[in-house]
C-alpha cells in the first residue's frame, strides 16, 4: 500500500470531522457517519458497520458502488490517456458522443462535467436558438421554470430558485426567467410570450420531495411548446438512466424534449460526467468559441460515460428499477398510516413522507442506527434511491430496517 493510503487509513473518524470543520467551508450538514468503504448497494464505516445506501449520491451510483465493469474500463483508460485538450480529437470522445445520442435518440451532444454546467449549457443553447432561429429581439429571451425547482447552484440557476436560502446573500441574479407553479399547464400557457425561448423543468421534482406533476402534464407541456415554437428542456440529471423505471422520466408520457440535461448516473459514481443532448436544429447554434470546458469530454469521462450506459443496458437496470421500485413502494404502503402520510415514487425513486409532528431528526438517526442511509428532502419526505442493481433480498432488507427504525421512534413517541 502507498504511503498516502497508509496516512489516510491512519485517520480516525474524529480526525476526519475535525479537518473538515477546520479547513472546509460549512456548506453541508453531513450525517454523523464516516464511510471508509463501499460495495454495490452497501457502505461501511471504520468499525465495520454495514449500511444500505439509499441516498446513492442522489442517483449518481445507479450502477452500484464501484461497479466492476465501469471501474475496470476507467482503470484501463488511466493507463492509456488522461486529459488532453479539446484542441485535438480522441477516439474516446467520438465514441461517447455517438453512444449517448443513440441511447437518447437525439441528434447531438455537448459534453460537460457537472449537472449545473449542463444546465448552464442548455440555457445558453436555448437563448442562442431563440435569437438566431426563432428571431427573438436581442437580449429579450425568456425561459420559463417551475416553483420548487432544483437545477444546481450557480448564480444564474439559484437566481430562479424559489428556495429562499438558495438565494439569500447571493444576488443580483441573471434576468430572463419566469417562474410558474409546477404542474400547472394553464400557468405555463399564460406565461408564454413571443419572446419565450424555452421551458426548463424536471419531469419529477426529486430534491423538492419527489413531487409528481398531474398525470398528462408532461405531454401537455410538449404540446404547448409545439404550439408556441418554444423549446422543451427536461432536466433528467436525477431522473434519467432508469431511475424512474424508464430510460428517461419523460418517456412515461412520451413527451420527448428538444434538449435534455444529463449527469449523475452518467458518471456511475466514479467520475463527474454531464451532457446536454438535443435536436440538431438547437445544438448546432454553437459555433467554435461559443462555449467550452477544460475537462468536458476528456477521455476518462468519455470512457466512464460509455461504460456507464452499456452497463445499464447489459444488466437490464431500467427494468430492474421498475420491478424493485414497485416492490419497495408496495411494502412501504403496508407501514402504519398513523406515521406515514404518503408514499410517492416511480421506479427506485421513492419518497416516504411522514406526518407533521414526527421527529424527523430522531428518525434520521434511527435509520442510521438500523443501517439505512437516507436523508430528508423537503416536505418531511425521506428519499429512497438505492443503486438500480438491488435485488429483491436487498429491497426486503431495506424494508425490514426501515420498519425497525420507524417502530423505535414511534414507540417512544406514543403513536
Ligand atoms: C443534482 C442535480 C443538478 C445539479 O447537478 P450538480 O452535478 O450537483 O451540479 C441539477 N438538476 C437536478 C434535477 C439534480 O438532481
Amino acid at each position: 500500500m502507498s504511503d498516502l493510503r497508509d496516512r489516510i487509513n491512519a485517520l480516525s473518524p474524529d480526525d476526519a470531522v475535525q479537518m473538515a470543520e477546520r479547513y472546509g467551508t460549512h456548506n453541508y450538514h453531513p450525517l454523523p457517519l464516516n464511510l471508509v468503504r463501499v460495495d454495490g448497494p452497501y457502505a461501511y464505516d471504520k468499525v465495520g458497520n454495514q449500511y444500505i445506501d439509499c441516498v446513492g449520491a442522489y442517483s449518481a451510483v445507479a450502477q452500484g458502488h464501484l461497479n466492476e465493469v465501469v471501474s475496470d474500463a476507467m482503470i484501463e483508460q488511466l493507463k492509456i490517456m488522461g486529459l488532453v485538450s479539446r484542441a485535438v480529437h480522441t477516439p474516446e470522445l467520438g465514441y461517447f458522443l455517438k453512444t449517448i445520442c443513440e441511447y437518447t435518440d437525439l441528434d447531438m451532444c455537448c459534453p460537460m462535467n457537472t449537472g449545473a454546467e449542463a444546465i448552464e449549457t442548455a440555457l445558453k443553447l436555448a437563448r442562442k436558438w431563440g435569437y438566431t432561429v426563432k428571431g427573438i429581439p436581442a437580449d429579450k429571451a425568456e425561459i420559463i421554470v417551475a416553483t420548487e425547482n432544483f437545477h444546481g447552484r450557480t448564480i444564474t440557476i439559484v437566481g430562479f430558485s424559489t428556495e429562499k436560502q438558495y438565494q439569500e446573500g447571493f444576488g443580483p441574479f441573471t434576468p430572463g426567467f419566469k417562474v410558474v407553479p409546477f404542474g400547472d399547464i394553464e400557468a405555463v400557457r399564460a406565461a408564454i410570450t413571443p419572446n419565450t425561448a424555452a421551458i426548463l423543468m424536471e419531469p419529477i421534482q426529486a430534491e423538492a420531495g419527489i413531487l409528481f406533476p398531474p398525470a398528462g402534464f408532461m405531454a401537455d407541456l410538449r404540446a404547448v411548446c409545439d404550439e408556441n415554437n418554444v423549446l422543451l428542456i427536461w432536466d433528467e440529471i436525477q431522473t434519467g438512466f432508469g431511475r424512474t423505471g424508464k430510460r428517461f422520466a419523460w418517456q412515461h408520457e412520451d413527451a420527448k424534449p428538444d434538449m435534455m440535461t444529463l449527469a449523475k448516473a452518467l458518471g456511475a459514481g466514479l467520475y463527474p460526467v454531464s451532457a446536454v443532448v438535443g435536436r440538431r436544429e438547437v445544438m448546432e447554434v454553437f459555433k467554435p468559441g461559443d462555449h467550452g470546458s477544460t475537462f468536458g469530454g476528456n477521455p476518462i469521462g468519455a470512457i466512464v460515460g460509455i461504460a456507464a450506459i452499456e452497463e445499464m443496458e447489459r444488466e437490464g437496470l431500467v427494468d430492474n428499477s421498475r420491478a424493485m421500485g414497485d416492490r419497495l413502494k408496495s411494502e412501504f404502503l403496508k407501514f402504519d398510516d398513523r406515521v406515514i402520510e404518503e408514499v410517492r415514487g416511480r421506479g427506485l425513486l421513492v419518497g416516504l413522507e411522514v406526518h407533521e409532528g414526527i421527529d424527523t431528526k430522531r428518525l434520521t438517526a434511527a435509520f442510521l442506527e438500523n443501517g439505512v442511509i437516507t436523508k430528508e428532502t423537503r416536505h418531511r419526505t425521506f428519499r429512497f434511491a438505492p443503486p438500480l442493481t438491488v435485488d429483491e433480498s436487498v429491497v426486503m432488507e431495506i424494508v425490514a430496517r426501515v420498519k425497525r427504525a420507524l417502530d423505535s421512534v414511534t414507540a417512544t413517541a406514543g403513536v
